[in-house]
């Protein structure tokens, strides 16, 4: 890191003028690289490689260029995703419909229960209630939803329009908790409170402090709730977790026969996308800890309000979650771990660290025992993915923990990550960042599109893993694409996660479509008419007949149809 004095060179001239007219002798600036990629002036300090000596983390928590399409998400879309995995609640957008596209899928967690979380509610602010305001259409609207769907709580987020035009949704939320004896919890996430959707975060961590952790069940002001059966969801979950478990249950039972699960633990920061949350369950129960509550993934409401109960924290997205976990431990003493359950070694360590944290001999021998049984169980499957991926090179733009949790993971199928980054990173995660990766990688932060695909062109990476933004663009460019954000459909936590995890890289990476492909060797932005396919067959086919006319030399112009002309050329099959 260099320090901001009169003395300090700074390669960009004029930069060096206003940074010595400021005289902040303290403010740390990062050290800018000569030249990544082309960009703007104002984006090279966004961009940093890790090297010896260099202790700079990319400039970031800073609003996006005006103008650049980024792939940013506001801070109403932070709280949100944190919420949304809340299987058994309504989460009621406050505000015009457009913000509540922001629904289930975009999120992709899976649930064992109710599938109410999945809808999307809106109260569709119109003309008339902006100028009017939107207080008395909300307080109608939470009280027939209520009836409709006898929800476990309603969340409602507020918009940006709702912060401009003043609605105060905490008296409305409290009314209607009053009038339907529900937890109607208001989530003050205007998207505009922020560049970083970060602050999104814990907006939705703070909502749950307030209003749901350590509460109890509110009470109806008149008219006392009927008291209802039993829930079917309740039903299901029971009947989910009583599942057949795997063929190798007799060994497994031997490796945990001693321990008891009389200690509980919350996850916070696990969402449960494409069900990880079910591969991390039966390892923890296998060591004798049972599950509190999840903070989201496929949890219910009651669950979270209990989650003040817990002996212990699992923090998994630290981004996401450290705010709720040292909250947790100042309000109610409870201590936390991190924990990252992507990659053999990563799970290893966790279920190590807890068991370490509870200091109890039977629960370390449980997880030795777990540790290398399971261990023993993938080893041989997943050699014939690193042997065809070793050496492949990967590039890493995504959200939250995964630009560092992801890392490990692909060393240990023998690849090399050549660059990482995140849309929001705050500097604690890029320093998390750089304390993971190797010499020489690239972290960048808030990439637009254009430098996403500059930096494609300049590493020449084998895969891309990032959101379904970015798909697109790694494909035409010919890079292997995964999305390991939110649409991915199979788990990756947990040691047969990691299985999965090698089997759809491989699949990516080793897919025959790439021979098809054009290379992205510097071509893409600087003369496309020479993009350099590997077969030159169906781009060139018109120059190719058209050298090869023997009417040419007769007339400058050709009169005949494709159909008609005699040196059609043939088009190789392998291309079609
Ligand atoms: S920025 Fe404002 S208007 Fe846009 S989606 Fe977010 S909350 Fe809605």
């Amino acid at each position: 890191m260099q320090k901001n004095n009169k003395s300090h060179h700074n390669p960009e001239k004029g930069d060096e003028d206003v940074i010595s007219s400021l005289d902040l002798p303290d403010i740390e600036i990062p050290e800018i690289p000569k030249e990544v990629i082309s960009t703007l002036k104002s984006r090279k300090k966004h961009m940093c490689i890790k090297k010896e000596g260099n202790e700079s983390t990319p400039a970031c928590n800073q609003a996006s260029v005006p103008g650049m399409v980024t792939q940013r998400s506001c801070v109403y879309g932070g709280a949100r995703v944190v919420l949304m995995p809340i299987t058994d609640a309504i989460h009621l957008v406050h505000g015009p419909l457009g913000c509540a596209s922001c629904t289930w899928d975009i999120r992709g967690s899976r649930s064992s229960g109710s599938e109410l979380y999945r809808n999307g509610f809106s109260t569709d602010l119109q003309e008339k209630d902006i100028v009017f305001g939107g207080e008395k259409k909300l307080l109608e609207t939470i009280i027939e939803l209520n009836q409709l769907f006898k929800p476990s709580a309603i969340f409602v987020y507020a918009t940006c329009v709702v912060g401009l035009i003043g609605d105060d949704l905490k008296s409305v939320c409290r009314e209607a908790t009053e009038i339907t004896g529900s937890r109607v919890i208001p989530v003050q996430s205007e998207g505009f409170r922020s560049v970083n959707k970060s602050l999104g975060h814990q907006l939705a961590c703070d909502a749950l402090l307030e209003y749901l952790i350590g509460t109890e069940t509110p009470q109806k002001k008149v008219n006392p709730p009927q008291k209802e059966g039993k829930k079917p969801l309740q039903k299901k979950r029971e009947t989910f977790e009583k599942d057949p478990a795997s063929e190798d249950d007799v060994l497994e039972s031997q490796i945990t026969s001693q321990v008891t699960n009389d200690i509980c633990v919350n996850i916070l920061g696990e969402f449960n996308v494409a069900g990880d949350l079910w591969a991390i369950r039966p390892l923890l129960e296998k060591i004798g800890v049972s599950i509190q509550a999840v903070v989201t993934g496929d949890s219910r409401v009651e669950e979270i309000a209990n989650a003040h109960l817990a002996h212990l924290n699992l923090v998994q997205c630290q981004k996401s979650s450290r705010y709720l976990a040292d909250s947790m431990e100042e309000r109610y003493s409870i201590p936390q771990v991190r924990v990252n359950f992507f990659g053999v070694e990563e799970t290893s360590k966790s279920l190590k660290s807890i068991a370490e944290f509870f200091n109890d001999p039977l629960m370390m021998d449980a997880a030795e025992n777990l540790i290398e049984f399971e261990t023993n169980r993938i080893k041989d499957a997943i050699i014939p993915y690193r042997q065809r991926l070793t050496g492949k090179k990967v590039a890493v733009y995504v959200g939250g923990n995964k630009a560092w949790s992801l890392i490990r993971a692909f060393e240990e199928l023998g690849m090399e990550v050549l660059m990482t980054g995140t849309q929001n990173g705050l500097p604690e995660d890029y320093q998390r960042i750089k304390e993971t990766v190797r010499d020489g990688t690239l972290i960048v932060d808030d990439a637009n599109a254009m430098e996403l695909a500059r930096l494609l062109e300049k590493y020449q990476p084998d895969l891309l893993v990032s959101g379904a933004k970015e798909k697109y663009m790694s494909l035409k460019m010919g890079v292997a694409f995964c999305d390991f954000n939110h649409d991915r459909i199979s788990s990756f936590a947990g040691f047969q996660g990691f299985l999965n995890f090698a089997r759809e890289v491989d699949r990516a990476v080793s897919s025959p479509v790439w021979k098809y492909t054009p290379s992205i060797n510097g071509s893409v932005f600087k003369n496309p008419l020479k993009y350099p396919f590997k077969s030159k067959t169906m781009f060139n086919a018109k120059s190719q007949r058209e050298s090869n006319c023997k009417v040419k030399s007769e007339s400058m112009k050709c009169k005949k149809s494709v159909k008609e002309c005699s040196t059609k050329p043939k088009i190789s099959p392998e291309v079609m």
